[in-house]
């Protein structure tokens, strides 16, 4: 299936103007044009896209793909197996591994490992501490200088929490040219959180998780990384108060440099599926109000939240088919994220495709320092690209995914939008719910 010479018929770039076909060969985009004479390029491969949206490949910032260590839930080739049927070109791989990702030699076998299966560029993310203890620095230069050039760091899982090791964490992180991706949860607060602190949680005595112990840690990073003049980006945002500092904070004279993501299942769900008391909807941050939801989504419209990532965080079934307090917190993402988007934002009238392209797309390809991704379509731009079939939906079940684990919390659930086509460098990675042999 895959192949260097690609013709697609009849595609709409962000879903605006006439339909065009687009000629890919070598990489990159050779032409784009009302009719391109098939007879010229005999051995292409040629895609009827008739009506599809051409947007370019989605970047995941935050993506659990548990190798080393868990890959009886996911292993680097099926979740970029999930990744490619996502639509996704790139994804960025959490350090939270065992052994966890705080050397260069195990952020060089998962970059080497994801170039060797060659569905979706790989890149580790290095952790910020070693051990993810939040101790004592992890060695932030050899990951920068290793053949994986680490640039993004990050703790996830667990929350940089001493402001002293955070400081010293954004100082290093900007003599690297890198960023510090925090997972914000001040762990003072949550000790012991099952939920979202709010009624439901209260009904059902679960012990409350609650949104000031997110925003305090965001306040405080967002303060450092201005006064420093270092990069800070903002996992997971979930809360409308998390929405109001980052507002607050990018507004600031001398604001250091802040990016922020929102998840697809925060933009969605809601905490009222607490009621279910099914731990598929465990994650962490917890799933919040819908006062919550509408103001991530105005957040994100407006460009306060920059991206969206999946934190797509594959599981065993005896860790998420058990008593609530004992389940893991996290959920599958890559290959619901696009349909979920075009419930949220674009059914709603909040993002049209091209609005799309930039949260999926441009923005996390700039946040992440990947200049081949996120590029506007045109002639002599990388052929990162992913189609879109906008009409159709699609139900999802959790037994039909490419992750090994199946903890979706869309089960059974019809969503719009469909993934057709994801091309990297010029050849398919996956196409109508295959990948590439
Ligand atoms: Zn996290």
């Amino acid at each position: 299936m895959a192949t260097r010479t690609v013709v697609i018929r009849g595609v709409r770039p962000y879903g605006e103007g006439e339909r065009l076909d687009v000629l890919l060969a070598d990489g990159v985009i050779k032409q784009l044009a009302p009719a391109i004479e098939i007879d010229e390029h005999p051995d292409a491969t040629v895609l009827d896209a008739a009506g599809q949206i051409l947007l370019p490949g989605f970047v995941d910032l935050h993506t659990h793909l548990r190798e080393p260590g868990r890959e009886d839930t996911e292993t680097i080739r099926t979740g970029s197996a999930a990744a490619a049927l996502g639509g996704f070109t790139a994804v960025f791989a959490m350090a939270n591994t065992n052994p966890v990702a705080d050397n260069e030699i195990i952020v060089e076998h998962v970059w080497r490992r994801g170039r060797e299966i060659g569905l979706v560029d790989v890149y580790p993310i290095g952790a910020v501490t070693v051990g993810l203890a939040g101790q004592r620095l992890a060695e932030m230069g050899q990951m920068a200088r290793s053949q994986a050039q680490v640039r993004v760091f990050s703790d996830d899982g667990h929350c940089v929490a001493d402001p002293l090791i955070m400081r010293r964490a954004l100082e290093y992180s900007r003599a690297l040219d890198g960023v510090i991706a925090q997972h914000a949860e001040e762990p003072r607060l949550t000790a012991g959180a099952q939920a979202h602190e709010g009624e439901h949680a209260a009904r059902l005595g679960l012990a409350g998780w609650p949104a000031a112990a997110e925003e305090s840690i965001i306040a405080r990073d967002c303060l450092l990384a201005g006064h420093l003049g270092a990069r800070l980006h903002v996992c997971h945002v979930s809360t409308a108060g998390a929405a109001d500092v980052l507002r607050w904070a990018k507004a600031r004279p001398h604001a250091g440099s802040i990016s922020a993501e929102v998840t697809p299942h925060h933009l969605l769900l809601t905490d009222e599926r607490l009621a279910t008391y099914d731990p598929v909807n465990k994650v962490n941050p917890p799933l919040r109000t819908s006062v919550d939801v509408a103001a991530l989504r105005q957040a994100l419209a407006e460009g306060v939240i920059d991206c969206v990532a999946t934190d797509h965080a594959p599981h065993a079934v005896q860790d998420k088919d058990c008593e609530w307090d004992a389940a893991r917190p996290g959920m599958l993402g890559l290959q619901t994220a696009l349909s979920v988007l075009a419930e949220a934002m674009v059914s709603t009238g909040l993002l049209d495709w091209r609005g799309i392209a930039r949260v999926l797309s441009e923005r996390p390809a700039a946040i992440g320092g990947l200049p081949d991704q996120g590029r506007p379509i045109e002639v002599g731009e990388p052929a990162n690209l992913v189609l879109i079939d906008p009409d159709a939906s699609w139900t999802v079940h959790g037994a039909d995914l490419a992750s090994i684990a199946d903890n979706t919390p869309y089960e059974g659930m019809t969503l719009p939008a469909k993934i057709m086509t994801t091309i990297l460098r010029g050849a398919i990675t996956a196409h109508d719910g295959k990948v590439a042999e």
